[in-house]
């Protein structure tokens, strides 16, 4: 573990292994274990106001705390787990998770932190999908308003009807959509018209070297006014320096996420976090 080679958070990066080193098949296979063993587990990091820096929100991020290579990161076995199917059950276990935390917390302390999880295209198109949904929030307790799912642009340009459909149900009950990395894929602002999301969320990507890049700060520009007139809300993901935030707030974007702020901690960490946290 991280901790015993002298860093003094558990959860720090310092044994992060590449999976792509790792054989498919061995991988598959342990992360088969992962799922059994219950070595996934949910850090989470908070997103705050641009304006008043205040934490308002968190994003549930899943790791695997392998026995002996330490923590893999999710951009690692996420794309090894949507090939071989075992998505479904990573997927319904952070959503489980997520939302029992929550509940839990609503429940013991009466504190409230609307929590967003991402949700895997493979996930998504599956039918059954909403019933699971449902499901979890019931048997959670955790009311509908307080989650958001947080899928990306390929999954509702490829779905046609159907993922808009179920869009649609999924924001009937109360549950909220964000686009995630948005402006990386093909979609298009006049297309995000049609949709029943709540929220883009802007990719890190653009938000890196928005104080040094023209073309990218217009874009991000150019995304949060269209945004704000068809009502989203835009999140920006990645901000690392002060230079960003201020550059956000210039821009009118409603909230930030990045490791300025915090990077994403297990639950009780969260709990520690101040109203306003800042670096
Ligand atoms: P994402 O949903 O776009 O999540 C944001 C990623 O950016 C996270 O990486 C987060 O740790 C990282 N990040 C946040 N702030 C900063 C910053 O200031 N600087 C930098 N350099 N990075 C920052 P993470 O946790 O490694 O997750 C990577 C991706 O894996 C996620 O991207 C998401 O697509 C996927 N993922 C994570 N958890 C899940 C999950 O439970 N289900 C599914 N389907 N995918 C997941
Ligand atoms: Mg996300
Ligand atoms: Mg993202
Ligand atoms: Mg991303």
């Amino acid at each position: 573990q991280a901790k015993a080679q002298g860093c003094n958070t558990w959860y720090c990066y310092s044994t992060e292994v590449k999976a792509g080193s790792m054989e498919p098949l061995r991988l598959r296979r342990e992360l088969a274990d992962a799922i059994n063993q219950q070595q996934l587990v949910l850090h989470y990091q908070p997103i705050v106001t641009t304006d008043t820096g205040r934490f308002v929100a968190a994003e549930a991020l899943v790791r695997w705390l392998h026995p002996q290579r330490g923590m893999v990161s999710p951009a690692e076995f996420i794309p090894v787990a949507e090939r071989t199917g075992q998505i479904i059950a990573i997927g319904r276990y952070v959503l489980q998770q997520a939302c029992q935390d929550m509940a839990d917390l609503r429940r013991t302390t009466g504190r409230c932190i609307p929590v967003s999880v991402n949700i895997s295209p493979v996930q998504f198109r599956r039918s059954g999908f909403f019933d699971e949904l449902k499901a979890i929030l019931q048997a959670s307790g955790l009311p509908p308003e307080q989650l958001v799912l947080e899928v990306t642009e390929n999954v509702l340009m490829s779905g046609t009807e159907s993922s808009i459909e179920l869009l649609h149900r999924i924001r009937d009950m109360g549950v909220g959509v964000a686009i995630d990395d948005f402006g990386t894929g093909f979609s298009s602002l006049s297309y995000l018209r049609q949709l029943p999301v709540n929220k883009i969320k802007l990719d890190r990507s653009f938000i890196c070297d928005i104080t040094t890049s023209r073309g990218h700060a217009a874009i991000v520009q150019g995304i949060i006014t269209m945004a704000h007139h068809l009502g989203l809300q835009v999140v920006a993901e990645g901000i690392e320096t002060e230079a960003q935030r201020e550059d956000l707030l210039q821009r009118e974007c409603d909230l930030l996420q990045g490791f300025l702020f915090s990077r994403p901690v297990p639950m009780t960490a969260l709990l520690a976090l101040p109203e306003h946290p800042r670096g």
